[in-house]
């Protein structure tokens, strides 16, 4: 067994047993579950197909004594909820963004028309 998938089996078993063993009225209790399968996404999210795959088999091995399932193409996705979003959304999820670096222009700025035009002395502005 893998150290990811370790890991994994260990954030998962936190998360159901908060869930299992709490008051459904306790908002506390609603939290720390919350904040659990929270961190069991965020560190699904780190891992590769091939690693949530193998969490999953040792997982239903372990939970279960049917065989495994035949349609577990889905086992290697990503279950957070930006990559369910993208998934959804049919695009790329980028965590975190590189900051945007600006270019700086090339060329000189052309004049707008809010400067003010060059007068001769003795010129003015028409009204
Ligand atoms: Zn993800």
């Amino acid at each position: 067994m893998s150290v990811a998938a370790v890991r994994w089996l260990a954030l998962l078993d936190v998360a159901v047993w908060l869930t299992t063993t709490s008051h459904r009225r306790d908002p506390q209790a609603l939290g720390r579950s919350r904040i659990a399968f929270d961190a069991l996404a965020a560190f699904e999210h780190t891992l590769t197909p091939s690693e949530r795959r193998h969490a999953r088999e040792i997982a239903w091995a372990r939970d279960s004594p049917a065989p495994l399932p035949d349609e577990r193409a889905w086992w290697g996705w990503c279950q957070c909820r930006s990559c369910q979003l993208a998934r959804h959304l049919g695009t790329l999820v980028i965590v975190s963004p590189a900051p945007q670096r600006e270019t700086p222009p090339t060329q000189p700025i052309p004049p707008t028309s809010t400067q003010q035009p060059h007068l001769e002395q003795g010129e003015s502005l028409p009204c």
